[in-house]
């Protein structure tokens, strides 16, 4: 035996899901979490009702016969019981696959197949949906959660009555190692066929941790979370898994995602915590200022509420809108594959008593990365760009909660480097405090006689502008210039395009000439993805003749 030999005295103990949902039941019992059923109504749990019912879910799946490793789908909204799942499924040893509910009934059938679905979990209220994909599928038990009170009659189980069966005083919570799958999301798959991306223990509980921390989430158990993003896509951000370890309120807003509805919502929990894309706040800011006139006393906004708002670029004059109301805008940038916190723009110390066009400024950016995750950007020639704020390239990222493959998927090399890091698809910047700043999607830059166009820098402009609430600029084939930007715009209530005027705007903010839209195209709505953001693909189709 060599004498300097040495290991650790740690436990060998491995990271576990298991862990926060005993806490929840253990220290939390009387935080509350509110989810707003179909009719509108607010059913009230505590974290005690939800610890009880979790482990009667996992016993209940294993008594059906659920499998280590088994797939279990959720096409469910925002609620409890999806909650329940997030543990429940894990606890039993399954892996929960969150089936995105705005997809086509064709799309959700090919991905609950290409994942292996065995169980299904369902809202009464999908039903149809289901019935319109089920035959193309191979359920072996249908789950569906009794919201509206009415039968469904079918060989399906009921959500509420199987629970209520299950006794779970020899509940044992199936053993696993931390690098056990818990759950799974498919990409949305605008280019190409959807992918899985896996998530294990560790690298939920590490990426539960990091989004915890003071800079990010800053998750108390008085906070009162108000979780806009959907719980079936990239984990709702990791929030549902960062309440149950704090023990923080839950609000959510079940299928009622309605600018109206979110801010009755917020009247009857008012939140300290909220999260959603920039489509979201902008519906809810418009509607909400619009009702000052008529109503001023219909609706309040939480005054000093944080927000992550991400998913999208966050538009400068969002942020502004929501500060005159005194609720700050934090922006993150993820994706499904990277759990999905990545960067944060928050007010680091060398800012702190920077100007407000600063603040807002950096807080328009995507943001600084997150501990434990590993960033670059890779210019053309696959070189690592300086930050200074000018080059900018593809952003790679690697860490312990970024996925390293697809489910069952070759490792191309698109996706991923030769040494192992995520290629994302994003261009980006990054300055010499760490800032990234997303120029656009590689697919959404707008090429225009060689020299490129950022579309997002064109429609956070135009959003600053008085008379436009919305924006998306794609970029359409033009024989001379290859390709040339196109806005396209949702005006003010009672505003009029003065494409004069907007030019002359953009020019102010430092566009050339030749930089700005050919085009203004003035539409009622811009269309959405099925995470709720701009869907310039559909744009691209309407617009491209
Ligand atoms: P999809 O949008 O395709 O459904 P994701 O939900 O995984 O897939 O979205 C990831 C993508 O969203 C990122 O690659 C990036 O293009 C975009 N995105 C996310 N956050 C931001 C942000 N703060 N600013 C700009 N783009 C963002």
């Amino acid at each position: 035996m060599n004498d300097s030999s040495i290991v650790s005295t740690m436990m060998p103990v491995h990271l576990s899901l298991n862990h926060f949902l005993e806490r929840a039941g253990l220290l939390f019992a009387t935080n509350e979490v509110i989810s707003r059923r179909p009719d509108k109504s607010y059913l009230h749990h505590t974290y005690a009702d939800i610890y009880t019912r979790t482990r009667q879910l996992a016993q209940a799946l294993l008594q059906l016969g659920l499998k280590k490793g088994d797939r279990v789908a959720t096409l469910c909204w925002n609620h409890h019981v999806h909650l329940e799942c997030y543990f429940g499924i894990p606890a039993a040893g399954g892996v929960m696959h969150t089936l995105n509910l705005r997809l086509s009934a064709d799309e959700i059938a090919w991905i609950a197949n290409d994942a292996k679905d065995r169980f299904l979990i369902v809202d009464d209220v999908l039903l149809p949906l289901l019935n319109q994909f089920k035959d193309q599928c191979h359920f072996e038990k249908i789950i569906v959660v009794p919201f509206t009170g009415q039968t469904h009659g079918g060989p399906e189980l009921d959500y509420e009555t199987l629970l209520s069966q299950t006794d779970t005083t020899n509940f044992q919570y199936v053993e696993h190692h931390e690098d056990d799958p818990v759950s799974m999301c498919y990409t949305s798959g605008t280019t190409g066929k959807p992918k899985g991306v896996v998530y294990s223990h560790r690298s939920t509980v590490l990426h539960t941790l990091v989004g915890c921390l003071g800079d990010f989430w800053s998750l108390k158990s008085t906070d009162v979370v108000f979780p806009v993003t959907p719980m079936f896509h990239a984990n709702s951000w990791g929030i549902p898994y960062g309440a149950m370890m704090m023990g923080a309120k839950l609000v959510f807003p079940g299928p009622h995602l309605h600018p109206e509805d979110l801010l009755d919502c917020m009247q009857y929990a008012p939140p300290t915590l909220a999260l959603g894309v920039p489509t979201i706040w902008m519906g809810l800011i418009q509607t909400y200022e619009n009702a000052l006139q008529t109503q001023p006393n219909r609706w309040h906004l939480p005054k000093g509420m944080r927000s992550l708002v991400g998913g999208a670029a966050v538009p400068q004059a969002l942020i502004k809108a929501f500060d005159t109301h005194g609720i700050w805008i934090m922006q993150g940038w993820g994706m499904t594959e990277t759990s999905p916190l990545c960067t944060v723009s928050y007010t680091k110390a060398e800012f702190a008593d920077a100007s407000d066009d600063e603040k807002y400024r950096r807080a328009a950016m995507a943001g600084v990365p997150v501990p434990l995750v590993d960033l670059r950007i890779r210019d053309d020639n696959g070189l690592n760009a300086a930050w200074d704020g000018q080059q900018v390239g593809e952003i790679q990222v690697s860490g312990p909660f970024i996925t390293g493959s697809y489910h069952q998927v070759p490792v191309q090399a698109d996706k991923f480097t030769d040494d192992g890091w995520l290629r994302t698809g994003d261009v980006a910047s990054v300055d010499a405090a760490g800032f990234v700043r997303i120029t656009d999607r590689t697919k959404d830059l707008i090429k225009s006689g060689g020299e490129w166009i950022s579309s997002v820098d064109l429609e956070n402009a135009l959003m600053a502008h008085s008379t436009i609430a919305e924006a998306a600029v794609i970029a359409i084939p033009d024989i001379k210039w290859s390709e040339r930007p196109l806005a396209c715009l949702v005006l003010k209530p009672g505003a009029t395009l003065d494409a004069q005027e907007l030019g002359n705007h953009l020019q102010q903010m430092g566009f050339a000439k030749w930089q700005l839209p050919d085009r203004y195209e003035l539409l009622d709505q811009i269309p959405r993805t099925s995470t709720g953001k701009f869907y310039k693909l559909r744009l691209r189709e309407m617009f491209t003749h």
